[in-house]
């Protein structure tokens, strides 16, 4: 089983660090940021397990931050624990309310979070667990990370894989390029709207080989959209 990766938003390097000291210890692979900014193009470069954030940071608050990342589609399954010195009942509902998945006041002990870390973790394990997108001859096992056309299993790239992942959970409408590349690639990445049309291309070919044709369409001067054929 390969380890965990959490990220850890947290201004304070003290904080950060002593954390991050427990957390690989422990065997997960740790990232950092010391601002909203900074973690932002973390998360969306590179989709952590998990999200230890700081509610206080220096450019926006981890509230704002959470309910961007709730909002995004690529970044909404991921879990955030919610780093607090406020002990308010209000700011923990307000902190809950962003999306959040849990929520720990420091001081806190290493033990107590890792077993907040590992009960975050081990629900959202059992949402993944059930998750198979079908389409009507095609089958995406989230779990395996394998994409299969009846039988047998179509080899695709990182990037034809997200995109067909969010093709079957987003079926029958059209999304432009832009919104593509927000979505798939993620909004911090710069990249040219052909570089969709050129995974498109690659995804379509990867499918036809297994006579899936027709799901990707070109909707013109929109974009593209992806249904079941005959649908
Ligand atoms: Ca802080």
């Amino acid at each position: 089983m390969s380890s965990k990766r959490i990220l850890i938003v947290e201004d304070e390097a003290p904080i950060r660090e002593m954390v991050a000291f427990g957390l690989k210890r422990a065997g997960f692979t740790v990232m950092e940021a010391g601002s909203g900014v900074e973690a932002h193009a973390v998360i969306s470069d590179s989709l952590p397990d998990l999200i230890l954030m700081d509610w206080m940071l220096p450019d926006f608050s981890g509230v704002e931050l959470t309910r961007r990342i709730k909002r995004e589609e690529l970044t909404r399954d991921i879990p955030v624990i919610m780093l607090t010195a406020r002990a308010e009942e209000q700011d923990k509902v307000t902190g809950l309310d962003s999306g959040a998945d849990d929520y720990l006041t420091k001081p806190f002990s290493t033990r107590e979070l890792h077993a907040r870390i590992n009960a975050v973790l081990r629900r959202s394990a059992s949402v993944e667990q059930t998750e198979l997108l079908k389409v009507k001859g095609l089958q995406v096992d989230v779990v395996g990370h394998r994409v299969m056309a009846g039988d047998n299993e179509i080899h695709l790239g990182p990037t034809e894989y997200k995109l067909l992942s969010f093709f079957m959970t987003h079926r029958d409408r059209v999304y432009s390029r832009s919104q593509l590349l927000d979505q798939v690639w993620g909004a911090n990445v710069y990249v040219e709207e052909r570089t969709v049309d050129v995974h498109i291309r690659r995804l379509r070919k990867a499918l036809e080989d297994f006579e899936l044709d027709g799901y990707i369409q070109t909707v013109r001067g929109a974009g593209y959209r992806f249904s079941a054929p005959g649908d």
